[in-house]
């Protein structure tokens, strides 16, 4: 324990040398719940049917309305995502483009492998690309995503590097990998240049392989993000929580992590869960910047930028969003009282 103890200070050690004490949340800004790949052991996109003539993505109308709802609230956009060959290429295009407008900055995309003409196509509104990654253990990787190789995604990460765009990628703890493993990631970060990681443990999701399985403990997730953060003093380290794991937030990012993601932000605003989430950041000796607790009207939202037809069609998305989180807060103002 000691020795644990004495990593994670090293870790919160070489953090605090690189980053100001703040912390933030990151929202995964989906497109889609249904995916052609279909078989990831751990996804809960594998206990959907697959993708069937793109009949599965959200609107664009709802998708901006959530982006308006990151900014108002300051949550930044850990990327945008959505389940391989979901909607066609053209389409994806003109969202990230939507997408940029509003939210005012580029975002990363986690869409699975791309092309190098994509890439070129999509440059003006991307940070960069997420490599899903997963598990740096080869025979583990194997079983978990059969039909999603490494490969690609490391010729992915080539072609990125020669167009100057930026590489990060995804990591999933508890799936079978061991610490042992580390040194894959840990070559695989410095042959690619991985700038950012999103850490995560598993969720095990019903009707999965993992359904059974046990979620990692905070202790080994925590060793994870420290050995990254010691190895990577600048990297950007993401730890992906639950809302059954708020209590893991405080001990994650004194392990060197920059952000929280994954916490169900939309269902559980003001709730304890979130509470508990900005008491765990300020037990870190880090500022919560933006808020998963304190509501605040949204008015006068400039969409200026989008044709008028969609403009009204986010207009109403919001209002929905914004009356359904009320509700969520009403709910709890009832329970309390009761
Ligand atoms: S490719 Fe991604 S979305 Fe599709 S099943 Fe695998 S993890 Fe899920």
């Amino acid at each position: 324990m000691e020795d644990f103890d004495e990593l994670i200070n090293t870790a919160n050690k070489v953090y605090l040398e690189n980053f100001p004490p703040t912390t933030y949340f990151e929202r995964a800004l989906f497109y889609s719940w249904s995916c052609q790949i279909n078989d990831c052991k751990f996804c809960y996109m594998s206990t959907k049917p697959p993708v069937k003539d793109f009949n599965s993505v959200r609107t664009v109308a709802s998708i901006l309305a959530e982006v308006i709802l990151c900014k108002h609230f300051g949550w930044k956009l850990g990327f945008v995502s959505g389940g391989v060959g979901a909607i066609p290429l053209p389409k994806l295009e003109e969202l990230l483009k939507y997408i940029t407008l509003v939210y005012g900055d580029k975002v990363w995309i986690n869409i699975g492998t791309v092309g190098k003409s994509f890439m070129e196509r999509v440059k003006p509104y991307i940070h960069g690309v997420v490599g899903t990654v997963e598990c740096v253990n080869e025979k583990v990787h194997e079983f978990v995503c059969p039909s999603k190789p490494l490969l690609p995604v490391k010729r992915m990460f080539e072609q990125a590097k020669e167009l100057g765009i930026r590489r990060a990628m995804t990591l999933i703890l508890g799936l079978g990998e061991t610490k042992e493993d580390f040194s894959n990631l840990k070559n695989l970060m410095e042959e690619y240049g991985i700038e950012k990681i999103h850490l995560y443990g598993l969720n095990p999701v019903k009707g999965t392989f993992f359904e059974e399985k046990s979620p990692p403990p905070k202790e080994y997730h925590a060793w994870w993000i420290a050995q990254t953060r010691i190895n990577f003093p600048t990297c950007q380290i993401e730890c992906g929580i639950w809302s059954t794991k708020a209590d893991h937030v405080s001990i994650l990012l004194k392990a060197g992590a920059n952000s929280v993601s994954k916490f169900p932000v939309l269902k559980r605003f003001g709730l304890k869960e979130a509470f508990e989430v900005e008491k765990q950041a300020e037990e870190a000796g880090r500022t919560f910047e933006g808020t998963l607790t304190k509501y605040t009207p949204l008015t006068n939202v400039d969409l200026s930028c989008l044709p008028e037809q969609l403009q009204v069609q986010v207009r109403e998305k919001l209002r929905i969003y914004l009356n359904s989180i009320e509700r969520n807060l009403n709910k709890q103002k009832i329970s309390i009282s009761a």
